[in-house]
Parts: C-alpha cells; structure tokens; sequence
C-alpha cells in the first residue's frame, strides 16, 4: 500500500490546486491519499467532482498547536467535513490565525519591513495567511534572498515572527479531531529536534489526551530517525502514519508517495481509518 496521509494544496500553503495534486499523486502511484492543509478542509469543495484517477482519498487537516513552548503540528485523518464542532474549530482557528498575521505583520514593520500583510494576504489569495505567504512576500519585495533564508532570520524558530502561542493546547485539538470522528495523528516528530525523554513525553501525553497514530515516516529523513520514532510508536500504543509533507513540485525530498515503507512491526494507521484496509 502507498499511502501518502500529509500533503497541502493552494488551499493554504502548497503551490499545487487540489485537482493538480490529486493528479500528481495518482501519477506518483499513490493509492491512498489524505489532503492535510493548515486549519481549512477548502480543497475538498473543489474534488467533489473531480477525477481521482484511482487514487482513495482521505479528508485530512493539519492544526497548529504548541506544547511545553514549542510549536506542534497535529494532522486529522478520515474528518467527517460536515461535522457542526469541526466546522467551528476551524473557524475559531483560522481567526486565530488572522489575528496571528497581524503580529507578524507588526514584528516585521519593527524591522523595517512595512505594510508586509498586504503583500502575504495576497499571495495567500483568499486561503488562510501562514508563515510562508509572508517568506514569499519577502522574498519578492528583495527583503530576503531565499525562502530558507526568509525563515532563517524573521519567520523560523525563535525570530521575530515565530507568533506560536495563540494556539489552543494540544488536548483541545486533539479533541477537535476526535469530535469530528477522526484519527489524530502526531505530524513530523522527527522535525522538533526533541531529545528521546522529551519526544517519549509528549507521545506519551499525546495518547493520553486521544491522540492514536505518530509520523514514523515523514519525507525524507535518516534510516536512525525512523527507527527511533517506530520504537517511540511502540512503547506509547500508537500506530504508524507516513507522508510526504508535499508542499511543492521540485522539491525532491518531499515528493508524493516518496518516504519509503513503514517498518515492519509497525501498526499502520490505516487499519483505524474507516472503510479501509
Ligand atoms: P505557519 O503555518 O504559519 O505556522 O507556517 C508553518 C509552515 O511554514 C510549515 O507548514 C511549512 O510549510 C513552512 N516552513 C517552516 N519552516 C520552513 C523553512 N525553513 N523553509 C520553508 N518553509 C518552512
Ligand atoms: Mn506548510
Ligand atoms: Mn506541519
Ligand atoms: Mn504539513
């Protein structure tokens, strides 16, 4: 089984329209496909009627959250989309991220940066505003000389617009996805740079407050990092997810379908999703 469970869309912040993904991902010889975007389920408006080329299809999300001040992603598999308390969270969520524009916005007209909202408001194009529309913006406007670089020093990790705790705490995302009858999964554990302890904490409270499966393949990464996280899998009773995290075309370390097998030993997560074997 080739099932990719994380990729984005246009719908928030990936290059590629739904359709041109689903597209990709059926020529990419993917079987099971889960769309995951930033707090909205848009993109599957547009794939009601859409060709799926044989691929199975998956709604997906990816929720922002933070945990001992660090920020965690947590992506939702099998959602039903029209779950009232799923629309609600979204709705709450991407509120929050408005808000959260804004103070990126203000962080980078602090450093000389003006009127930057504007610019990533419209390269978002209407889809909820993330980091990476205001790296582009930068980027064009020749504040930066790379999207690496926009992260590097304005938008990554401890900079100025790393705006992280706006976001709800993890049980209640968890909840959210639960709610919504779906599967909450653990995205990219390898991407944290925890310390086993650290790592083996949060799974541990992940599954405690819901949550069922942990990325064990997530792009590429080291042979090391997936047998590490297989073992953390194991340990906390979670299963095992795998995605590519696709945001782009040419981005060969991130392409659909491309991460490798699972570890044998691993419970995949697809034995949870409903309707699928
Ligand atoms: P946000 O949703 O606003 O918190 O932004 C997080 C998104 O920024 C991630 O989902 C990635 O798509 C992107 N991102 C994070 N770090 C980098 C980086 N170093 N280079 C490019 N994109 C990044
Ligand atoms: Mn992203
Ligand atoms: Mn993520
Ligand atoms: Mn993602």
């Amino acid at each position: 089984m080739i099932a990719d469970l994380h990729c984005h869309t246009s719908a928030s912040d990936g290059a590629l329209r739904p359709r041109d993904l689903l597209r990709r991902a059926a020529e990419q010889g993917v079987e099971l496909l889960a769309i995951t975007d930033h707090d909205t389920v848009d993109g599957f408006a547009e794939l009601d009627s859409a060709e799926t080329g044989g691929v199975e299809l998956v709604a997906g999300i990816e929720f922002s959250t933070h945990w001992r001040g660090q920020s965690i992603h947590v992506v939702g598999l099998d959602i039903d989309l029209g779950c009232r308390s799923l629309a609600a969270a979204i709705e709450r969520q991407q509120a929050t991220r408005a808000e959260r524009a804004t103070m990126i916005a203000d962080r980078l007209a602090r450093l000389g940066f003006a009127d930057t909202l504007a610019g990533a408001r419209r390269i978002a194009g209407g889809s909820p505003i993330g980091r990476p529309h205001f790296a582009r913006h930068l980027l064009e406007t020749g504040g930066v000389r790379s999207i690496d670089a926009a992260f590097r020093k304005y938008l990554g990790p401890g900079k100025a617009g790393d705006v992280k705790y706006c976001w709800p705490p993890l049980d209640t995302i968890v909840g959210w996805i639960r709610a919504a009858g779906g599967v909450a999964v653990l995205a990219h554990p390898g991407k944290y740079r925890m310390t086993n302890a650290r790592l083996g904490a949060l799974a541990g409270e992940f599954r405690d407050c819901g949550g069922m499966a942990l990325e064990v393949l997530c792009g590429r990464q080291s042979a090391d990092m997936t047998r590490r996280l297989a073992r953390i899998c194991s340990e906390h009773g979670l299963h095992a997810s795998c995605g590519s995290d696709f945001h782009t075309p040419g981005q060969p370390w991130s392409e659909l379908g491309r991460f490798g097998r699972l570890p044998g030993g691993c419970r995949p997560v697809w034995e949870l999703l409903q309707g699928l074997h």
